[in-house]
């Protein structure tokens, strides 16, 4: 079938509407939020707005041997949903229906193309929450989040999307549905498929709908910021919050450099002083007294390790104050140039080293490194900062962005915590799981995927 002849079948089978050629625009769904990333040239992009709508493209692009790249909101971080050349971008946010809330069960069943932030307000309503908290929450999708296995602030309490995921429809490759998982607490029938396909980035299949776990409404959380003259007290704050079994609902940490640019984006004095190397965000949500008690146990482990500063309230709009630091530090760096963020994950007694090696990574390469992430999971994102209009500044970003991966392994860490592989990691992913896990992943997306259809290139080569 020639490229012609396909996207007519398209536009018959779902409408001249979803099925848009014009470069100006399908450029626009090309490349998602990574600028290391290689961008390829769409052939068409295709929205169907039902799962019906979703077979027809893949069988009408399995036929036609042209291939798919499954897209969200496009808020990646890994240039995983970025197009390639002569692909169909097939986009997921019209199918954007929340099927079912069953707070009898606490589950809901759920299309891919719904916002996170909508997902969240939708069950909320019910006194349901549905932890996966991504900083992108406003304007990602459930389908990205869960192709990604997105985390969030949360995590530390309640864990990463899979930890939702009860079960999945998928459009397989050959177009038909499976429907895997199940709707109850428990069920061990066969292989977990559904976890399979949590993570995949598009590579093995289209999630069409989604069953997951709901949590009861959490308590309005209270709030700690903890202010240290060195990243090594912090990280032995956070080391001994996890010795100690204390399960906050969000520890976040923050470095110099990014307590600086909160600072002076926000014009305020977060009161760290000016000697202050780390901060450290903490909140429980287990609401009235226990929420006192978990605070005052986290306080006391940062003055021992000795915080300078250690304040703790319940007030909610000054814990959201707080948080709002944590909160900006991306667009609060994008007054000194542009950014490139990094995701590691590494062993929660390792995070100082951690940012440690990206202090002596900023100092090599000349330009700004600060270093966010959710210290409770040990999930660090040191971003680089550069001149846009720098090819020499970009590429000493890329060298800062490879060296920060190196040293993540080398804590015995992971290259990626939450962001993936997508087209910016393929042998970042090889170096971290070796010949034999990529062998078998080879396996998994031949088995699954044998005519190499979904997003080929993405993740590991065949
Ligand atoms: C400012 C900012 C903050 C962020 N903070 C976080 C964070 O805290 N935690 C975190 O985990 N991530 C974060 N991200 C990254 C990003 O938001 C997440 O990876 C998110 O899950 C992507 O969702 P999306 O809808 O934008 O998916 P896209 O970027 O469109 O796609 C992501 C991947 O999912 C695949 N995909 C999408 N939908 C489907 C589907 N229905 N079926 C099969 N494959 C599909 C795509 O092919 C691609 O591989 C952040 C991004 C930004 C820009």
């Amino acid at each position: 079938m020639s490229n012609d002849a396909l996207v007519t079948r398209l536009r018959e089978e779902l409408g001249t509407a979803a099925v848009l050629t014009d470069a100006d625009v399908t450029d626009s769904y090309a490349r998602d939020m990574m600028p290391l990333a290689p961008v390829g040239k769409p052939l068409a992009v295709v929205l169907p707005v039902d799962v019906e709508g979703v077979q027809a493209t893949v069988r009408a692009c399995a036929e036609a041997g042209v291939p798919i790249v499954p897209r969200g909101a496009g808020s990646g971080l890994s240039g995983a949903a970025n197009a390639i050349d002569g692909c169909v971008v097939l986009v997921l946010t019209k199918l954007d229906q929340i099927v079912e809330i069953d707070a009898g069960n606490r589950l809901a069943v759920v299309q891919p193309g719904v916002v996170n932030l909508d997902f969240r307000n939708a069950v909320e309503k019910h006194g349901l929450f549905y932890p996966p908290d991504p900083s992108s929450y406003d304007w990602c999708t459930i389908g990205g989040n869960l192709s990604t296995n997105a985390g969030g602030l949360c995590c530390v309490k309640y864990g990463v999307t899979t930890d939702s995921v009860l079960g999945l429809e998928v459009v397989l490759a050959d177009g038909s549905l499976l429907k895997t998982g199940r709707r109850t607490v428990k069920g061990v029938a066969g292989y977990d498929l559904a976890r399979l396909f949590v993570g995949s980035e598009g590579t093995l299949g289209v999630i069409t709908q989604a069953t997951v776990a709901l949590k009861p409404l959490p308590q309005a959380p209270s709030t700690l910021v903890a202010g240290f003259s060195s990243t090594e007290a912090a990280g032995e704050a956070v080391a001994r919050v996890v010795r100690e079994g204390l399960v906050p609902s969000l520890l976040e940490i923050m470095d110099a450099t990014s307590i600086k640019a909160a600072e002076t984006y926000l014009k305020t004095d977060l009161g760290a002083g000016s000697d202050c190397q780390a901060l450290l965000l903490a909140q429980s949500d287990s609401g009235g007294e226990v929420a006192r008690r978990e605070l005052a146990a986290l306080e006391q482990i940062c003055v021992d390790c000795g915080a300078s500063l250690a304040y703790a309230t319940d007030d909610i709009a000054e814990g959201n104050m707080l948080l709002q630091a944590r909160r900006v530090v991306l667009t609060a760096l994008e007054m000194y140039g542009v950014w490139l963020t990094d995701d590691v994950c590494v062993p929660r007694t390792r995070i100082a080293e951690l940012i440690a090696g990206c202090q002596r990574v900023s100092e090599k390469v000349d330009l700004r490194i600060a270093v966010v992430g959710h210290a409770g999971d040990g999930n660090m994102h040191p971003t680089i900062v550069y001149s846009p209009d720098s090819e020499d500044e970009f590429a000493r970003a890329q060298q800062a962005f490879d060296e920060i991966l190196e040293i993540g392994l080398s804590l015995g860490g992971t290259v990626t915590g939450e962001h993936g592989i997508g087209k910016i990691k393929r042998e970042w992913l090889a170096k971290e799981i070796g010949p034999v896990g990529l062998k078998v992943h080879r396996q998994i997306k031949q088995a699954l995927d044998p005519g190499n259809l979904f997003n080929p290139g993405s993740m590991f080569s065949l």
